[in-house]
């Protein structure tokens, strides 16, 4: 009965692995939109009525070991950088996803277990 449960856990396990065997690049953190003012005074930045500041630069934050970085992006590679986000929620879900049905396996064995010693 917990044998078949445990069987389509399993299957739904493989299921995910075969989606994280297609994530190619990834990385983690958030973009961001950046407007600056440069050292110009008589640049349209400092315009006092109308100013129109510089940008938008686009940047990359993530903390990866406790460190936290930030990082410049082409406008080029926007793109890709926001692939490569994605994938990487992508990524978590799923091995979350994969931790919680293992709980479950575990626990249908468990229960397996006890139902067996009687
Ligand atoms: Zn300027």
């Amino acid at each position: 009965m917990n044998t078949k449960r445990i069987a389509a856990l399993q299957e739904l396990i493989r299921q995910i692995k075969e989606k994280i065997l297609a994530i190619e690049q990834m990385r983690p953190g958030s973009l961001s939109e950046q407007f600056n003012v440069c050292g110009n005074p008589n640049c349209r930045c400092k315009d006092p009525n109308h100013p129109k500041k510089h940008g938008p630069y686009y940047q990359i934050s993530y903390t990866r070991k406790g460190k936290s970085t930030t990082e410049f992006v082409r406008k080029e590679m926007l793109t890709n950088v926001k692939q490569e986000l994605k994938a990487y929620q992508e990524f978590k879900k799923l091995t979350d996803e994969w931790i919680d049905l293992s709980i479950k396996i575990g626990k249908l064995r468990r229960q397996e277990y006890k139902k067996n010693k009687k």
